[in-house]
Parts: C-alpha cells; structure tokens; sequence
C-alpha cells in the first residue's frame, strides 16, 4: 500500500520528532537543575545517632552546610558531611572557637590532606586564629597545618576579618555582625546575590543583629540559638546563651518580622523541655531547625 520512499519518510519524520521531544526534555531538566541551583541549600549537619544508629536530632556540635560547597563552623564537619560535601567545602567560616565548633576542623583537614589542591580556607577573626593556632594546631593536640605543605602546596589558609566587615567566601558575599557571646563571637548575614540568610552563632542578649535585619536585602530566613529551659537561667546568663523566654524577648527587637527564625543549639539534654517552652512561648513564624534535613531558601 506505501512505497517504499514513503516509508523511508514517515521514518525519518518519525526519529526527527523522538530526536526533537528528547532534546526537549534534556531542555526542561537543564532548566529545572538550573532554577534548582537559584535556591540557598541550607543542611545543619547530624552530631549523634539514635537507637537504631540513624542520625540523631540532639545536637552536640554544630556545623552548617551551605550549597554543599561552604561550611559555617566545623563542630561535626568531618564526621557527618557527604563525600559530595568532603569533595566540595573549601571555605569554612568560624562563628567563635568554642569546641562544640570547631571539633571535626583538624580531622577535616586531616583526611583530605593529601588530596587538597588548594587550600582550605578558614575564615576567622585575629582572635579566632590565635586560638585555634595556640591550643589546637600547636603540634601537642594536633599538628600545625599552616606550616606543612602537601604535593600541591599549602593545606590551610587563614582569611582573617574584622568584626562588622563584608567578606567573599567561595560565591557567597558574609557580612559578619558581633554577638554577645565570649571570644568575639560573630553572627553573619550571608548572600548568595538572589538570597540571604542570617545565622546568630551562640549568642546572649544582643542588638545588632536584630536591628541589621531591617535592613538586609531578601533575607529569607534567620537561625537562632537557644540553648537553655527557662530554668536554668542562671546557667544561660553565666554562659552567655539564650532560653525561650529570652529569645521571645530578642525576638520582639526585630519589630515587624516577615522572614521565618528556625532555632539552633538547643543543648541536647534540654531538648524537649526548650521545644516545650518554645511552643508555650507561641511566637510567630518560628521552628526548630531540623538535623540533616536540606532546606532551600
Ligand atoms: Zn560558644
């Protein structure tokens, strides 16, 4: 009934649009993995496991992952990232030197010493880098990085700031804000140019911080900290963190407050009692920062 031509045809007419829908749909998945990458992944790393050895909601340590390519503190960077994380963060930036964040930054160095072809670049104040250099890199807790090469070159290199200054930090401009914690702790506003977030790192009563949030542009989302029951208070004001009713307090210097505050650093044996006051507590537009989740911002 067809010649011979004719089919030749329909088939060529008919691979032409196979070829066409599937450079189409190449087309759509490049655009949606593009529109993907236009969010802020945000992932606050696991510290423990639970019963059944999967990771934990208590968090010991703290270390967050931004876009799997920059780490703010290294509580538990080495112990809980992804391989795609380990391949990828180069840029770590140091809220303050307590050791709940700064833990896993020698064994992070450590297992990729050999492999590094650039160096890792930790960001920290004058104050920051003394400390980590005087009681931790100093050859009698761990080895001093700074001063040993691998084939490639340098292992570690300081990127010093000031309190209050703007820094890059792999594609993301930091703005650091002081807090009211010891060792000249910093809290960041960090954008990526499309969004930004703010992270308080361990505070007491500040107000900076607060008041900078007026101000930055397409702030998405705020972490804060609230370590403490209301009970211990004592305890939180000798440590200069918060409980539920001080941060309900912080909170309400904000004014007007369009962006969500998910809660950090809850201590781990306090957990539920915080979360308990915090829901008493009913303050708008605010959740616990879940352990290991990506969220996108
Ligand atoms: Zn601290």
């Amino acid at each position: 009934m067809f010649t011979k031509g004719f089919v030749e045809f329909a088939l060529t007419k008919l691979s032409l649009l196979f070829f066409t829908a599937k450079s189409a749909i190449r087309f759509y998945e490049e655009q949606a993995s593009d529109s993907d990458t236009l969010e802020m992944k945000v992932q606050l790393l696991p510290s423990s496991i639970d019963e059944n050895g999967c990771a934990s909601q208590r968090q010991h340590l703290l270390s967050i992952i931004i876009d799997d390519r920059v780490a703010i503190d290294a509580g538990c960077l080495a112990f809980s990232c992804t391989d795609v994380q380990r391949e990828q963060v180069r840029d770590i930036i140091l809220t303050h030197p307590h050791l709940d964040h700064i833990a896993a930054l020698p064994m992070y160095i450590d297992d990729l010493f050999a492999m590094l072809k650039e160096p890792i670049r930790i960001h920290a104040t004058r104050e920051s880098i003394d400390i980590l250099e005087r009681d931790i890199f100093n050859w009698a807790v761990y080895p001093r990085f700074s001063e040993l090469k691998n084939d490639f070159g340098a292992v570690i290199e300081y990127h010093e700031f000031s309190q209050g200054t703007v820094f890059e930090a792999a594609h993301l401009s930091v703005r650091s804000v002081p807090v009211n914690h010891q060792v000249g702790s910093n809290g960041y506003f960090i954008s990526d140019r499309t969004a930004s977030i703010a992270i308080t790192g361990d505070t007491a009563e500040t107000d900076e911080i607060w008041r900078e949030c007026g101000s930055s542009a397409n702030l998405k989302a705020m972490m804060v900290e609230c370590a403490f029951p209301d009970e211990l208070d004592d305890l939180a004001e000798a440590s200069f963190h918060l409980t539920p009713k001080r941060l309900r307090a912080e909170l309400e210097k904000i004014g007007e407050r369009r962006f969500p505050v998910y809660v950090i650093n809850l201590k781990p044996m306090y957990r539920d009692e915080v979360i308990e006051q915090l829901k008493a507590e009913e303050i708008p537009n605010l959740e616990i920062l879940e352990v290991g989740k990506v969220y996108e911002f």
